[in-house]
């Protein structure tokens, strides 16, 4: 599938899992030397291939029409991050909701470390679409493939979009599990040993044994 359709259908499926809703959220890929993103304010119903708009990494708006007000940060991750070629981003309800929290979502499951590391940090608050918002991202993001953003939402990354939306998807999930478990009591946390032997299995053997 070529690149245009396939973050049209990162859309849909972000839209239908429920992590996304109306023009909230947006989607990128690295496309040479440039990258693609979904347009400002177009629900995922209105998009066409036609519609997704390409950016250079210096900042320079290729066309047609005009990115999503989130493409510093998009641009800035793809920019740093050699080994990323897809980025997600999302206000869905339960990662936004400890993300209100400002607080880092803890190893209180072993699958956190399907974001590289101990915990998803949660990056300080910026105002949405701002250099300062892209660079707390950036450093949230550093050896991992989520972080929250404070006050805003979620961002997952990915080798391509496949991964950066599994990865969404079992953030948010996760988020819900934390959320639901802090309302009857105070999670018990792995031990960073133990978190770093989940790490060390998952790149033994791959993406495949992540869920069993
Ligand atoms: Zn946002």
């Amino acid at each position: 599938m070529p690149l245009r359709a396939q973050i049209i259908d990162a859309c849909r499926k972000l839209e239908a899992s429920g992590l996304n809703r109306g023009t909230s959220g947006n989607v990128s890929c690295r496309d040479g030397d440039h990258f693609l993103v979904t347009p400002s304010g177009l629900p995922v119903e209105k998009m066409t291939p036609a519609c997704i708009v390409a950016v250079g990494f210096d900042g320079h708006v290729i066309g047609p029409g005009k990115p999503s007000s989130e493409w510093h940060f998009h641009r800035d991750i793809l920019r740093t991050r050699p080994e990323i070629n897809a980025v997600v981003h999302t206000h869905s309800p339960h990662a936004t909701a400890l993300a209100c929290l400002r607080e880092d979502l803890p190893p209180f499951h072993y699958m956190i470390a399907i974001a590289g590391g101990e915990s998803v940090r949660c990056a300080p608050y910026a105002l949405f679409g701002t250099e300062a918002l892209s660079q707390h991202a950036v450093a949230a993001l550093d050896g991992r493939k989520a972080c929250l953003l404070a006050n805003h939402g979620l961002i997952a990354l990915g080798r391509d979009l496949d991964e950066a939306l599994a990865i969404a998807v079992e953030i948010e999930s996760l988020c819900e599990q934390y959320l639901l478990a802090r309302q009857v009591g105070e999670p018990a946390l792995l031990s960073v040993a133990q978190m770093r032997e989940v790490i060390a299995k998952f790149d033994g053997y791959g993406r495949n044994a992540q869920s069993s």
